[in-house]
């Protein structure tokens, strides 16, 4: 069990979970968890779901709270629902898989903040609009500022332009498939308003996703599957790795 104490709210949600999964909850602790400023991963395993925190991070108790229900839910989504995830051909880079789970979150991400949300907690933590707001400004700099913007999060290139790019699709998302209050929606407006506007070879991509996005219904597990199988070749990353979907 990791050291936190976790409210009732959050130990009735991961109960529920660990019962319509029948898979137990394990915690583990690391203070790299692939991109930097991140407080908690999930990791798939076939018998558990596993959820490494990084210590490290400081975070207040509601947004470390909401990041383990977030967390434990991308278990429930593979487990219970049946989501897709990546099977590795062998002797491939830690730099190639980091690429590929990245495509992965930016997807289940639109779908676990969702699942949240319907369960009692914050579909985005404290930090995002700030983030947010930084991101607009840094955006009317143009695509070379930008980058390096990014690159605060990641040594690598190719990782740091899907980044990028995740970034505009999760706000996307959330002005697309949620219900948000008016300030928060003319924010994210605004963030993707300018991303589009400044980051024109980023927003190429953004767009091809997007439609991919809407001829899947990717809050179904086939749906969800299909999206991200066209999204990796998009990326020309599709061929060292497998999609399978749980019995
Ligand atoms: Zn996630």
């Amino acid at each position: 069990m990791s050291n936190f104490k976790f409210s009732r709210k959050l130990k009735d949600y991961l109960k529920k979970i660990e019962l319509k999964t029948g898979r137990e909850i394990k915690f583990f602790k690391s203070p790299d968890l692939g991109i930097k400023g991140i407080t908690a991963a999930y990791n798939y395993h076939p018998h558990y779901i596993q959820i490494t925190l990084n210590m490290e991070n400081p975070r207040s108790i509601e947004d470390r709270e909401r990041s383990v229900a977030h967390e434990a839910t991308h278990g429930y989504i593979i487990h219970k629902l049946k989501f897709c995830r990546p099977i590795f051909l062998e002797n491939v880079d830690d730099n190639y898989k980091r690429d590929v789970h990245l495509i992965f979150t930016m997807i289940e991400d639109i779908i676990v903040n969702k699942i949240i949300q319907d369960n009692g907690f914050y579909p985005f933590g404290h930090e995002y609009l700030p983030m947010v707001t930084e991101e607009i400004k840094i955006a009317h700099k143009g695509e070379e500022e930008g980058e390096k913007f990014y690159h605060r999060f990641t040594d690598n290139p190719h990782l740091e332009a899907l980044l990028m790019i995740s970034r505009y699709i999760i706000a996307w998302g959330f002005l697309r498939y949620y219900h948000l209050d008016t300030q928060e929606e003319k924010l994210i407006q605004e963030f993707t308003q300018t991303f589009q506007k400044f980051y024109i070879d980023y927003y190429k991509f953004c767009v091809k996703i997007k439609e991919i996005i809407e001829e899947h219904n990717i809050f179904t597990a086939n749906g969800e599957c299909s999206a991200i199988q066209l999204i990796l070749q998009l990326f020309k990353l599709d061929e060292r790795v497998e999609l399978t979907q749980l019995n």
